[in-house]
């Protein structure tokens, strides 16, 4: 079991800074999802990790070891790549010793009892005898994982490993993956560049933008409360509607409404407990980005409990997805999405009334990008 500390880690190629000074624990035994846009610097963060970056600045400690310029073989890690780097002249099981025959520190014995061990966990006994060309995308993981496994490393690092696989299979191994954790209860960090994928698969999940740690959160208190524009906007899909607002006498005022706000948050204190977010200088106004998940928009006439504050809206497309409608609406000069009932009648033109949850609405500061409350 084994935590890992990052403190100030920061890597730079050149003239690119691709991991900028970020600080981070991972705890012993928790399963750690990095993710973000491409280019953000979550495959760098990990590749520090693994000792195959050597960082420009920091430190990275396993438990009270500093192992920043480690070698990969002295950190006790295994990697998972998304390609699965299997040797392909190899079988199954020849791939997943391999390692473990190249540090000569393993009795024949001792492989063969953790093959037999990581082939049951895995399920691919049948898989042993054959090649990778002889193997599905999804089996072809399965061996890279068992070869991870049988090495019982300290902890897991796992680069984008189901993105090569279809949807379907996608689905199935982010639970096996979640049953494997529960089973070992290695520390694992994960990267992704998939917000299901870490939504799923993460205890907590780590938000990366431009080299830099956005949050640190559980998925669902990332989803509910964002710190930030760029953590709400990226976290949730369809994306959360942004709308440019004046705060103005505890209301959130747009040229086609007037949103009041909860008492306190909109003349009263920010969330850090300390400016007030109406700017007396403006004349009490003070320009704002009202955040609404589009499942926190509906019909009025659907929600009729979320209270009688609505606004008038006009349906332009209607997305059918099964389990909800996602619809597309003008108001005034802005397009919002919103979630409907799955057989609501809608059609292009039309006028609505639009209600939203009052508990789940979102402020966030237009220059900074930071969240209000
Ligand atoms: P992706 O999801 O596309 O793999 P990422 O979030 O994993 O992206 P990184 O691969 O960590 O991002 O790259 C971060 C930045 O560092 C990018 O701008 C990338 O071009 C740059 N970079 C990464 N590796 C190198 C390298 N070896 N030499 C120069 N620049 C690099």
């Amino acid at each position: 079991m084994t935590t890992i500390t990052l403190e100030t880690l920061s890597k730079e190629f050149d003239d690119v800074v691709a991991v900028n000074g970020i600080d981070l624990t991972v705890r012993d035994g928790e399963f750690l999802v990095v993710v973000g846009p491409s280019g953000c610097g979550k495959s760098t963060t990990l590749r520090l990790l693994a000792g195959l970056e050597t960082p420009t600045d920091g430190e990275i400690r396993m438990d009270s070891r500093d192992v920043t310029g480690a070698e990969p073989k002295d950190r006790n890690v295994a990697m998972v790549f998304q390609n699965y780097a299997l040797y392909p002249h190899m079988t199954g099981r020849r791939n997943i010793t391999f390692g473990m025959n190249a540090a000569g520190s393993f009795t024949d014995e001792e492989i063969d009892r953790r093959v037999a061990k990581a082939a049951e966990t895995l399920d691919i006994a049948d898989l042993l005898d054959r090649k990778p060309q002889a193997m599905s995308g999804g089996e072809r993981q399965r061996v890279a994982l068992g070869r991870a496994i049988v090495r019982d490393p300290d902890a897991f690092l796992m680069d984008e490993p189901l993105s090569n696989l279809d949807a379907k299979l996608r689905i199935q191994m982010r639970a096996e993956l979640t049953r494997l954790h529960a089973e070992l209860g290695t520390t694992t960090v994960y990267v992704t560049h998939d917000q299901t994928e870490a939504m799923t698969l993460g205890e907590r999940v780590v938000v990366m933008d431009d080299g830099r740690i956005q949050q640190v959160d559980p998925p669902q208190a990332l989803y509910d409360f964002p710190t930030n524009r760029f953590v709400a906007e990226f976290i949730g899909d369809p994306a959360m509607n942004m709308i440019d607002v004046e705060l103005e006498g505890g209301a959130a005022v747009h040229d086609a409404f007037r949103i009041p706000l909860p008492a306190g948050s909109a003349e009263g204190e920010t969330g850090a407990g300390t400016e007030p977010l109406a700017d007396p200088d403006a004349g009490g106004r003070r320009h704002a980005v009202l955040g609404i998940r589009p499942e926190d928009l509906h019909l009025a006439r659907e929600r009729p409990d979320l209270g009688e504050t609505t606004f008038d809206a006009t349906v332009e497309v209607t997305e059918p997805l099964g389990d909800s409608l996602l619809v597309h609406c003008s108001i005034g000069n802005e397009t919002v999405k919103m979630g409907a009932e799955p057989r609501s009648s809608l059609e292009p033109g039309g006028a609505v009334s639009v209600g939203y949850d009052p508990e789940r609405l979102h402020l966030f500061d237009p220059e900074t990008g930071e969240a209000f409350y």
